[in-house]
């Protein structure tokens, strides 16, 4: 990103602007910013023949799902250790938070359950979740919503990519009090961080094979704000010809979402309608209890459930769906390059759920989260035929 803009002030300053020189410059951008910017940092170095990773059991029903993901890794003899590290989401200090982002610099990648934010904390306090992507400038969030085998729902054959912006818009927690009785709510959104989302949008769609990207925004009612992210947007599908570009309103999105989910294929939008959104497509797939999400920075990466729900009312009660921490620690193994591992806990997953048809109660079965995942395990052990494709 550096190299690109010390390149384009040189540029700006030898040439003066016009249309074809601002593709010029889009296309220098497109060569230097692909070659140097991998879209997930690299995985990092194993010692031993073994991965360590950090994990952030966070509230609610995190703990219980990682302690599955714990044993099923042992069980299937994963090359993966795990840094556990606590964080107390009622402490006002920020020393949790701080060792949770030190382990992750430290090993580079993390799986993680949700860090409850009670919204009757102060306002100075800053949700952990929101601290820890911002402070690791985890920037790009991914969440791959499939209509899953076994599973029944409405709609059928959805296949959609949304890709998020992670660190600015409306969760900037700045908002103020000046005067008594009015509030303002900070939403920023800067060129570099909407070129970079746009861009990492294009290229996974490129590298996934897939037709067209859509972004979601407001810009009729926010000009300046989304006005800003839908130009940035526009400017870098300039340079992906081979990928059709097309946009759309949020609240026409959400509209057509839950009538013809079908039309979308990869969905790329600012912070907070990504939160809405991804919310609506994982319950057009079945629920939060079986996405699974990534985010994604130039140097870390860290995995969680798609909706990063805490889940607290279902907490110890052995009933929360385990399978999308499940699939979320299978992206983690995809990221370290153990594919193999990623590809068995993965087969073994979909198995459980379209052969045996063992469901936990929010996709209607009568299942518990470890009789479940005793279902996985004895999948692996048989070494049957896998589902292996959604
Ligand atoms: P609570 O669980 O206390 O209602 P909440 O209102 O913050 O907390 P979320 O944690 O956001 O709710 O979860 C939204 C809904 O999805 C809840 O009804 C929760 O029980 C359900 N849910 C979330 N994760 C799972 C899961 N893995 N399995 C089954 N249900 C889940």
């Amino acid at each position: 990103m550096l190299f690109y803009k010390v390149l384009i002030l040189f540029w700006g300053c030898t040439r003066t602007g016009s249309h074809t020189r601002l593709f010029e410059k889009h296309i220098i951008f497109h060569i230097f910013y692909i070659i140097t910017t991998p879209l997930s940092p690299p995985p990092p170095a194993k010692y031993g023949g073994r991965h360590t990773v950090a994990l952030i059991p966070g509230d609610g029903i995190g703990p219980e799902l990682l302690n599955h993901v714990r044993e099923l890794f042992r069980f299937s003899c994963v090359p993966v250790d795990f840094e556990v590290v606590h964080v107390n989401s009622s402490s006002t200090s920020e020393d949790d938070i701080n060792n949770a982002i030190m382990a992750i610099r430290r090993n580079g990648v993390a799986l993680k359950g949700n860090i409850e934010t009670n919204h009757t904390m102060p306002p100075n306090h800053k949700s952990r979740n929101n601290l820890l992507r911002t402070s690791l400038d985890l920037y790009a969030n991914v969440m791959h919503c499939q209509s899953l085998p076994g599973v029944q729902t409405r709609h059928k054959n959805i296949d959609i990519i949304i890709i998020r912006e992670n660190t600015e818009g409306e969760y900037s927690s700045l908002e103020h009090e000046s005067v008594s009785g009015v509030v303002e709510s900070l939403k920023i959104i800067t060129r570099n961080n909407s070129l970079r989302i746009a861009d990492y949008a294009f290229r996974l769609a490129r590298e996934k094979g897939r037709r067209r990207v859509t972004a979601v925004h407001k810009a009729n009612i926010m000009k300046l704000g989304d006005g800003l992210f839908l130009q940035c947007c526009k400017e870098v599908a300039s340079g992906y010809p081979d990928i059709e570009f097309d946009s759309m309103i949020v609240d026409n999105t959400t509209m057509q979402l839950v009538s013809k989910p079908q039309q979308f294929d990869v969905m790329l939008m600012p912070n907070l309608y990504g939160n809405v959104v991804s919310n609506v497509c994982a319950g057009l797939v079945g629920g939060p209890g079986l996405v699974p999400g990534a985010n994604y920075g130039r140097d870390y990466a860290v995995f969680e459930t798609a909706t990063r729900n805490t889940g607290k009312s279902i907490a110890n009660r052995n009933i929360a769906n385990p399978t999308a921490m499940l699939l979320a620690s299978c992206l983690m193994l995809d990221h370290l390059k153990i594919h193999d591992y990623a590809n068995m806990i993965r087969g073994a997953i979909l198995t459980t759920m379209n052969e045996t048809r063992l469901h936990t109660a929010d996709i209607g079965g009568q299942g518990t989260t470890s009789e479940v995942v005793q279902s996985i395990m004895r999948i692996i052990q048989s070494g049957g035929p896998l589902t292996t494709e959604i």
